[in-house]
């Protein structure tokens, strides 16, 4: 054996979701040969659920081979086979492309969507280039699709867009208060955790509200199956009864808060009667519900995407914030709002101000101090006050020819966006399309003129945020596949390219080391570190030293600290210029596409256990299609009686936007006229066509673009849809 084939470890971190779980790669010279969960991390300690229990298998060479981009490529033509070239002439074209289009038509003919599994490291350089040196706001991400709800609830109530509590928190909780998530596939580790506590303290209550009898269900004490869309009267109908049970906290409401009357004006109506009865649920369900909420010693409400990703995303998050306010149950072990982020770095991208609307270290677009100051750390002259275009507003922008290039990294818009005909006619009509992606198999790898390929898990250095603020290092098993470059170099090469156009002869902006991979990613994490001076999440404490030596940790951390915060605002002062938290007095709104006549059922999408966003790196394994096959539509089984139809017949799915044809399924976990699509599989599993007759690529192409006015989140959790018998397409 010689030296290289000496097996080595590495600890890294989980890429799949927000629970941020650390894993130990094992490497035998550039070959990934297994991995196993890192016993020292908090988020885990040692534990893997089937995803990332098989992250190695989806590193092995000829998997590689068939599933990576390993070179640039260059598409002369729309449809043609893309031709191999050099990185150097891949940037020069797409500098000269870029600056060409902000000749013609300024920078914000430009849009750049990013994504939540790039590191914080990737997200920094991109959001530098775009708002410091390109002068435009029109960055967004799909963490859009997954978070920009939980960013905006928390920062309209609670002055900061900082989840307040740690998973250490499951442990100290009463009453778990579990909304729109079904963490026991969507966070497999984190319900190993509840699932202990409930093991070892079978006194904890758990209410879980979801319109589907889930696998989360199967641990609730209590289920509320609401109807689709109306968890703002849900929470309402709940403050509402805590007022005339006495079970609000005014010594807490008087000290710490703002707004309570507007709210208790606001919930007059939302009657026990009135709520069940809009809810779908029974008036003593409501009861005991808010019984065990208000009355627990401890409360813990953890949500994710049922309240993010719809049309009163923001209100839904807000409306639950309320509740804890109200009752106090904030600020105490096991008391808290806690939102589930679905990404593996969803929270770094918020860190970095990768949305739209934010600027490094959670500042605001919108505030002048804010550009004041991210200009003064960028140095540059300014940073523009035009908000830039969020995700479903940047493709609808390049559909409509206002913006004409469009920059994609490490997401798949032509599958997971919705109302895809609008997506590929802005695919289509933009004069240059760029995908800088490490998985050649992705349907938006179809629509780029240029594809730039970049490193993926086992290949990367950096850092990620998971969903209870802690920052875990990212690490490199493996050198790069074929000619891949990190996410953070490929953005450093074309600035430093644009810069030369741009600003000639002044000092880079970028002058990061892309030849070194620890020293590039320590010097751009150092200067994320510095914009978080003073700031909520200010982590100048910290260092790559330190989390090399004491493992991953929590923000804040101040210059001069010991230690992160594991809990927020234990003392009662919020960030707000007061110190006082506020609640939010909204009303509540229907989904924006309603059941009726002709679209009679309601759609519902979500992950499953064993799959991940569209399958690049979780459908290369047969292993992970043991728990679930094949794309299915679920319905209620007495809805299948009375249509008539067979467990496994073809089913015809038609909403406004298109149709697919799928088998059926009996569910008991539907409820009546609801009905669930997985989002992972694409066109070429699921058949369908829109309305035009061209082929849908993912079940989210039947959704509506309808987002949150406050968030622009899409409601990706309801469209009203029709069923028919259909036979093979
Ligand atoms: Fe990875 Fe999430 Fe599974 Fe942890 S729970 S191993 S982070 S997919």
């Amino acid at each position: 054996m010689t030296c290289s084939d000496a097996l080595r470890e590495t600890r890294s971190t989980c890429s799949y979701c927000g629970v941020g779980c650390g894993v130990i790669i094992e490497s035998r010279g550039a070959t990934i040969t297994g991995v196993r969960g890192d016993p020292d991390h908090p988020a885990n300690f040692g534990r893997l659920c089937t995803k990332g229990s098989t992250l190695h298998l989806t590193a092995r060479p000829e998997v590689t081979q068939q599933t990576r981009l390993l070179q640039p490529q260059l598409r002369l033509q729309r449809q043609a086979s893309p031709l191999a070239l050099d990185w150097d002439s891949a940037l020069d074209l797409a500098s000269q492309r870029l600056a060409d289009v902000v000749q013609r038509h300024g920078p914000n003919a430009l849009g750049f969507y990013l994504s939540g599994q790039l590191l914080t490291e990737d997200y920094y350089v991109f959001n530098k280039l775009v708002k410091g040196l390109l002068g435009s706001n029109n960055l967004d991400t799909n963490s859009r699709l997954c978070m920009s709800s939980a960013v905006a609830g928390y920062k309209i109530t609670l002055g900061a867009d900082a989840p307040p509590a740690s998973y250490t928190d499951v442990d100290h909780a009463h009453c778990l208060f579990i909304s729109g998530s079904n963490t026991a596939w969507a966070h497999p580790i984190l319900f190993r955790r509840i699932e202990d506590a409930k093991r070892a303290r079978p006194e904890l209550k758990i209410v879980v509200i979801d319109p589907r009898r889930t696998d989360t269900v199967e641990l609730a004490d209590l289920h509320l199956a609401l109807q689709p869309g109306t968890d703002v009267m849900l929470y309402h109908g709940m403050l509402h009864l805590m007022l005339r049970q006495g079970w609000t906290q005014p010594a807490y409401i008087a000290a710490h808060t703002h707004g309570f009357e507007a709210l208790v004006e606001q919930v007059r109506d939302c009657t026990p009667e009135r709520t069940a009865q809009v809810c779908g649920i029974s008036v003593e369900d409501l009861l005991e519900a808010t019984r065990l909420f208000a009355t627990s010693p401890a409360t813990l409400s953890l949500y994710c995407q049922g309240l993010n990703q719809s049309s009163s995303g923001t209100d839904k998050n807000a409306a639950l914030i309320n509740l804890h306010l109200a009752t106090g149950q904030i600020g105490r072990p096991g008391a808290a709002p806690f939102s589930l982020t679905g990404q593996p770095n969803a929270m770094g991208g918020r860190e970095v101000g990768g949305l739209s609307n934010l600027l490094s270290a959670h500042r605001d677009l919108a505030n002048p101090v804010h550009r004041a100051e991210v200009a003064a750390l960028w140095g540059v002259p300014d940073v523009p006050s035009v908000p830039g275009k969020s995700a479903v507003e940047m493709f609808e922008a390049a559909a409509d020819g206002e913006i004409k290039a469009l920059w994609i990294a490490c997401t798949n818009p032509a599958q997971s966006l919705p109302d895809q005909a609008t997506v590929r006619r802005a695919l289509e009509r933009a004069e240059f399309v760029v995908l800088q992606e490490a998985f050649a198999t992705t349907a938006t790898a179809a629509y780029a003129d240029l594809l730039l390929p970049a490193t993926t898990w086992g290949e990367k250095t950096g850092t990620v945020t998971n969903s209870e603020r802690r920052i875990s290092r990212v690490r490199a098993a493996t050198p790069p596949s074929g000619e891949a470059r990190h996410d953070w170099a490929i953005g450093v090469a074309l600035a430093q390219r644009l810069e030369a156009r741009l600003r000639p002869g002044q000092a880079s902006l970028f002058p990061y080391d892309t030849q070194d991979a620890l020293r590039g990613t320590e010097a751009i994490w150092n200067e994320h570190r510095e914009s978080t001076r003073g700031r909520d999440l200010d982590i100048t404490g910290l260092s790559y030293a330190l989390l090399d030596a004491q493992g991953p940790q929590q923000w804040p951390w101040p210059s001069g600290a010991s230690q992160g915060k594991e809990r927020l605002y234990e003392d009662g002062v919020f960030p707000t210029p007061d110190g006082k938290a506020r609640f939010h007095s909204t009303t509540y709104h229907p989904v924006a596409e309603a059941r009726d006549e002709a679209y009679p059922f309601s759609l519902n999408t979500g992950r499953l256990r064993d799959q991940w966003h569209g399958m690049s790196r979780t459908g290369t394994l047969g292993r992970l299609f043991g728990h679930v096959a094949e794309p299915a539509v679920q319905v209620n089984p007495q809805d299948l009686a009375r249509l008539g139809w067979e467990d496994g017949a073809l089913v015809r799915v038609r909403s406004r936007r298109g149709q697919v044809v799928l088998p059926v399924q009996a569910s008991a976990e539907q409820g009546p006229q609801q009905v669930f699509i997985a989002m992972h599989w694409g066109q070429e599993f699921l058949g369908g066509h829109d309305e035009a007759g061209q082929a849908l690529t993912g079940v989210n192409a039947l959704l509506p673009s309808a987002y949150c006015p406050r968030s622009k989140q899409p409601e990706l959790k309801h469209a009203a849809v029709q069923l028919e018998a259909a036979a093979l397409p």
